[in-house]
């Protein structure tokens, strides 16, 4: 059988067995509607709440803090609804965010644009981060809300989220992070780090898909996406979907309870798979090495396109990304790494490697073996890179090394 090595953890992980059997188990004995009064319906809201404080006790939220949506996405649509609602009773339409967050955000972000809002959308920096001071800067009177991501999803760069907390704080600006990259992969303390509002999604630490949170500040009303009953203290109905409620909960106590021995050996693995690569000529890394994601690698090969690289790794049993899994598909070089100030040449090689407690050793061997190889074959089969060898043109990555 062919060997299969799952390196695109950053667009989804495989389900914990930890999590498997707690979902098998409240689908096969927790079937009631958590809202009914008999006791099967007590049962299934005696679930809810104990995931609701799995939930909150990690994070250092209060379970009223806590609800549950559908997915990341859904989160991040709804707190900025959320900022928005609550700027428009002082007449704020002015939201800050950066230039590389998800798509859940920036397509959310652009039609509001289009609907009168002003968004300023910072500058990242060449190596993969946004600037607490570039916050501090853009506040002005009528922002209502700062959207900055956690940790980025292509790049796997962890910002100063505390620090742009303190900032929101200080001015009275609501602060939305989507932490669906760092939850269960870093320790979060939404009180500390003065966060009002955070986006997880239980497929990108060892959970179910289809289920979130939105933790949302006591202080602050989530505005609704869902109208309906009065589900989630009136704020998203539907009927709860307890199995994946609690199969989220169970993985995400698994992972914090995991959390500092899972980033040691995944760290370990991805700084061997870093300078393994790094070899490879007409290479570059992006995004800060040291605040980073445990398992992320993000690489570009000069002459080589993205798409090609990827098909002829699956075929060598290697499962990684260009870049989002939602850019895939279209050609355009991804939004984050010409964010960074990449050209659209460089961008267009990209690599991003995905990893977690799952890979071994071996997989991380066969991984440095590999893509060089695959690199060097796409590279002799490259007009560009052809130029490039022959001193016919100059190299974009050199120049951008400089
Ligand atoms: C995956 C991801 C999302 C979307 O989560 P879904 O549950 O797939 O909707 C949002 N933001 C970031 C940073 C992500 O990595």
């Amino acid at each position: 059988m062919k060997r299969i090595i799952y390196a695109d953890n950053a667009a989804t992980t495989p389900m914990s067995e930890t999590a498997i059997k707690v979902m098998v188990d409240k689908m096969e004995n927790c079937y009631g509607n958590a809202s009914s009064l008999h006791t099967v319906g007590q049962e299934a809201a005696v679930v809810l709440q104990k995931s609701r404080e799995t939930m909150a006790k990690y994070i250092n939220a209060e379970p009223r803090e806590i609800y549950f949506t559908s997915c990341g996405s859904e989160s991040d649509n709804q707190a900025i609804l959320t900022g928005i609602k609550v700027g428009a009773r002082k007449n704020k339409k002015h939201i800050i965010s950066s230039k590389f967050e998800h798509h859940g955000i920036l397509t959310v972000l652009e039609r509001l644009v289009k609907q009168g809002y002003e968004v300023t959308f910072l500058d990242v920096y060449r190596n993969g981060m946004v600037k607490a001071e570039d916050v501090a800067n853009a506040i002005r009177e009528d922002t209502a809300l700062v959207t900055i991501m956690y940790a980025n999803n292509e790049i796997g760069t962890i910002q100063p989220i505390k620090e742009i907390g303190q900032i929101c704080k200080d001015k009275k600006v609501v602060f939305h992070t989507d932490a669906v990259q760092a939850g269960g992969h870093l320790p979060i303390d939404v009180a500390a780090e003065n966060i009002d509002m955070l986006s997880f999604s239980a497929h990108k630490f060892n959970g179910p898909k289809g289920v979130g949170i939105l933790y949302c500040k006591r202080n602050i009303n989530p505005e609704r996406l869902i109208e309906g009953g009065g589900h989630e203290r009136g704020r998203r109905a539907g009927t709860e979907n307890i199995p994946g409620i609690a199969g989220m909960a169970a993985a995400f106590e698994e992972s914090c309870l995991h959390m500092q021995e899972r980033a040691e050996y995944t760290s370990k693995l991805r700084d061997k798979l870093i300078a393994g690569l790094s070899k490879v000529p007409n290479s570059i890394v992006n995004g800060d090495l040291t605040n980073r994601l445990p398992g992320n690698v993000n690489m570009c090969f000069e002459g080589v396109e993205g798409e090609s690289l990827l098909l002829m790794l699956d075929m060598k049993g290697i499962e990684a990304s260009s870049g989002s899994a939602c850019t895939s598909g279209s050609l355009d070089p991804s939004h984050v790494l010409l964010a960074l100030g990449l050209p659209h040449e460089v961008a267009h090689g990209s690599l991003r490697l995905s990893i977690s407690h799952y890979n071994t050793e071996e997989d991380i061997d066969y991984i440095i073996e590999t893509v060089p190889q695959v690199v060097s074959y796409l590279r002799k089969m490259s007009p560009v890179w052809e130029k490039i060898e022959k001193g016919e043109e100059k190299s974009k990555l050199e120049q951008l090394k400089k």
